[in-house]
C-alpha cells in the first residue's frame, strides 16, 4: 500500500504552500483521484488519520473525488469507461487504449480557515 507515502508527501507539500500563503490552519483538502491512477480512494481515506498525525493538519478533513477512467480504443476508436468494461473494448475486445481521463492524482482544493 503506497497510499500512506503519497499522503505523507502531500502533507509536506501543502504545509509549505500554506506557510507561504500565511494561512493559519487547513480546514479541508479535496483530492481528485483517477480510477486508472493506481491509487485506491478508500485506502487514501483510511490512511489519512495516520498521515496527518502530529502534523499541523491534525484537524484537517480529507475529501476524495473519484474521476472516472475514460479511455479510447486504439483499434476502433470507441470511447468507454475502462473500469466498467473490465479494461476491454466493448465493441472489438481490443486492449490497446489511450487514456482520456482518470490517470491522475491531484490536489484540487486546499480550504483554509
Ligand atoms: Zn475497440
Amino acid at each position: 500500500m503506497h497510499e500512506l507515502g503519497i499522503l505523507n508527501a502531500m502533507v509536506h507539500t501543502i504545509e509549505d504552500v500554506v506557510r507561504e500563503e500565511g494561512a493559519q490552519e487547513v480546514e479541508r483538502i479535496v483530492l481528485e483521484v483517477g480510477e486508472l491512477s493506481g491509487v485506491v480512494p478508500r485506502y487514501l481515506e483510511e490512511c489519512w488519520p495516520a498521515a496527518r498525525y502530529k502534523t499541523s493538519m491534525e484537524a484537517t478533513e480529507l475529501d476524495v473525488c473519484v474521476v472516472p477512467g475514460i479511455v479510447k480504443c486504439r483499434d476502433c476508436g470507441r470511447v468507454f469507461n475502462a473500469m466498467e468494461c473490465d479494461m476491454h473494448c466493448p465493441d472489438c475486445s481490443g486492449q490497446e487504449m489511450e487514456i482520456l481521463s482518470g490517470n491522475d492524482l491531484l490536489i484540487k482544493e486546499i480550504i483554509c480557515m
